[in-house]
């Protein structure tokens, strides 16, 4: 099955700079300016226009793990427009589920190691616990590099 092809041939067309290449996730490496992509998932054209998106954006660096949620959910707003601009349809359930597995990270990584009261970030690595003052480093995760969507089979 090669459902992304004819999708992938108009976006080649219209973002000429943008490079595409298949491998086995989704993702968007702002400095190859590449969308590695997987050609015949359940939702590999609304992940596509996902990872493409990033790209519009021009989404690189993030300060605070929240950045990252937030360029999650722009590249999710826009993958939404360019799905119209190419008659079909994202579902939304599908941008949801892939926010969760952002906001499940998220929140593991806030969650005080000492209490589990939710931390804030208080360095690109650390948080620190409001309510017992413990602090604690967290492992670097770039974007759509370290988090990768699993496409889901049903
Ligand atoms: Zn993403
Ligand atoms: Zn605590």
């Amino acid at each position: 099955m090669r459902s992304t092809s004819s999708l992938l041939h108009k976006l080649k067309t219209d973002y000429p700079d943008i490079f595409f290449i298949p491998g086995d996730t989704f993702l968007w490496d702002p400095d190859l300016k590449t969308v590695f992509y997987v050609n015949d998932g359940p939702q590999s054209k609304a992940l596509l226009l996902h990872e493409v998106s990033h790209g519009l954006l021009q989404h690189r660096e993030y300060k605070r793990d929240i950045e990252l949620l937030a360029m999650e959910a722009a590249a999710w707003d826009k993958a939404k427009e360019l799905a119209e601009l190419y008659h079909f349809p994202i579902n939304d359930a599908v941008a949801e589920d892939h926010l969760d597995t952002y906001r499940d990270w998220l929140h593991s990584r806030s969650s005080c190691v000492n209490c589990s009261a939710t931390g804030y970030q208080s360095g690109k690595e650390t948080y620190t616990c409001p309510a017992c003052n413990a602090e604690w480093r967290v492992n670097e995760a770039r974007i759509c590099e370290l988090r990768r969507y699993k496409v889901k089979t049903q």
